[in-house]
């Protein structure tokens, strides 16, 4: 599989942003989806959940998905590149709410060492590795089998923990306490955020459009044509 990084402009509809950028981290299973959900309606923001854009690229049955659905399935991460231009590609509002990226030092260093007209905020959800091993069994995904769950959770200590050390050493992360009732998680991200945002936030809430599909766009990135 070849890739190589030809947009020189991808990131940057990730950059440039005024309202909140909000990245959600964490072990798979961490709850960022029930979290970034709630988290972008009362923002009024944007969210978007990487794992739901690959899914869509997987069920899309191109020669890109297929190739994205063997990583997924294998429990590795995808190219840094192509995540970057895929999720730039989605967002179409002011500020978001981004679960599940950045997940390397890689992905972080492209979102945080240009300038920007705000600093993103990250949260961790903290959870142990053995809460994360026993939700992720219970849900029931095709890539939360055992073997390949265990082998996510081997990646998220060699690839995500150097990026949280990454962020943290920004002054960029927020960790907030995950093994707990998905409602006292909501609490404890709102007044840390609250915090963190001053008085000039909670943002109405308005519903913001679903984000758009441009495989086709980044189908190079792999190596690979997207089909229609
Ligand atoms: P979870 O957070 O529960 O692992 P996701 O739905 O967020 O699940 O992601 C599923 C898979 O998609 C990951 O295991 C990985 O293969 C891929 N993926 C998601 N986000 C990224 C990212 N930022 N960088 C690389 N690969 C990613």
């Amino acid at each position: 599989m070849s890739h190589d990084f030809r947009s020189s402009d991808a990131g940057s509809t990730l950059l440039r942003q005024t309202q909140p950028r909000i990245f959600l981290v964490g072990r798979p299973g961490a709850g960022k989806g029930t979290q970034g959900v709630r988290l972008a309606q009362r923002l009024g923001v944007q969210y978007v959940s990487t794992g739901d854009v690959l899914r869509k690229a997987i069920e899309a049955q191109t020669p890109l998905g297929t190739a994205i659905e063997k990583v997924i399935n294998a429990g590795n991460l995808l190219p840094a590149e192509l995540i970057i231009s895929l999720v730039d590609s989605c967002i179409e509002g002011d500020g978001y709410v981004l679960d599940g990226f950045p997940r390397t030092v890689a992905q972080a260093v492209a979102v945080t060492s240009q300038a920007s007209s705000s600093p993103p905020i990250a949260l961790e959800i903290a959870i142990p590795s053995n809460v994360a091993l026993e939700r992720l069994t219970h849900r029931g995904r095709c890539d939360d089998d055992i073997t390949i769950a265990r082998r996510r959770l081997v990646v998220y200590e060699s690839e995500t923990v150097p990026m949280l050390n990454y962020l943290q050493s920004c002054g960029l992360l927020h960790r907030i306490d995950g093994d707990a009732p998905a409602d006292s998680v909501e609490t404890s991200i709102w007044q840390r955020l609250s915090v963190v945002l001053g008085s000039s936030h909670p943002a109405p809430a308005v519903p913001m459009p679903a984000c758009r599909n441009s495989l086709s766009e980044t189908a190079s990135l792999f190596g690979v044509v997207a089909a229609g």
